[in-house]
């Protein structure tokens, strides 16, 4: 049962009739995985702890660096050097105190990063690293937990949602195959800041909308956003055939 400080607080999204207390009682239960916690998954942490969701796990190996801050917004002057979880640690209790927060400062792999994923409802790629990306996309289908996929640089940046519970939906590494290396870092390549915004934006509304179940998620859609000429773009996204990750198709 909410308090009334939480029904309070949560009020503009209890109000959404297809959304409703449930919806909001299925965030406050909620667990979600956020690797990495840069231009991506600031907004994510930020957007995922504001809408009450009730567990947040935090992954990043990295330090905050004072060049971050052009586009890292859940991150400060004053945690310049700090372990970036728990620098964005801070910043979400200072914005919703009722939020449990896990940090883990380290690269997730193996065994770890299957019994994170597997206790996750759902887990959001903020990660610039191909190995990560392909890592946590087998975790996700080995224990048919959401992955909701973003990725951003220079103008540009792309999402989607892989859901292993849906039989026809592909898996990052059909996107990968398809489409092709996107391991370009924004230290290598630069990105515009707000770009990173739109991007994390929209994967924090996939998280609440999946874990709310409410709407449709961009499952077997790869939606891309040109901020240079403000469109977006979306494309169907095939199950691969004979993908070795999601097992697609004949
Ligand atoms: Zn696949």
């Amino acid at each position: 049962m909410m308090n009334d400080d939480q029904l309070l607080r949560y009020s503009r999204q209890i109000m959404l009739p297809e959304f409703d207390y449930d919806g909001q009682q299925a965030l406050l239960d909620a667990s979600v995985l956020i690797v990495g916690v840069g231009g991506l998954g600031s907004p994510v942490a930020m957007y995922l702890a504001a809408a009450g969701v009730g567990h947040l796990v935090l992954v990043d190996d990295d330090v905050v660096d004072f060049s971050n801050l052009q586009r890292q917004i859940v991150h400060a002057e004053d945690t310049v050097d700090q372990a970036k979880v728990h620098s964005a640690a801070a910043s979400i209790t200072r914005l919703n105190s009722d939020i449990e927060i896990t940090c883990i400062q380290q690269r997730l792999s193996g065994e770890v990063m299957s019994q994170q994923v597997a206790s996750a409802d759902v887990v959001v790629d903020c990660s610039d690293n191909q190995n990560t990306r392909s890592a946590l996309n087998e975790a996700c289908w080995q224990t048919k937990t959401p992955l909701v996929s973003g990725a951003a640089i220079r103008f540009e940046g792309q999402l989607s949602v892989f859901d292993a519970r849906q039989e026809a939906s592909p898996c990052y590494a059909c996107l990968h195959h398809q489409v092709g290396n996107l391991d370009a870092t924004c230290a290598a390549n630069g990105v515009i800041s707000p770009i990173v915004g739109v991007i994390g934006a929209m994967q924090a509304l996939e998280t609440v909308k999946l874990l709310a179940g409410v709407g449709d998620s961009p499952v077997g859609k790869l939606m891309m956003f040109d901020g240079l000429t403000a469109v977006w773009r979306s494309f169907g996204l095939p199950k691969l055939a004979h993908c070795q990750v999601c097992g697609g198709i004949e």
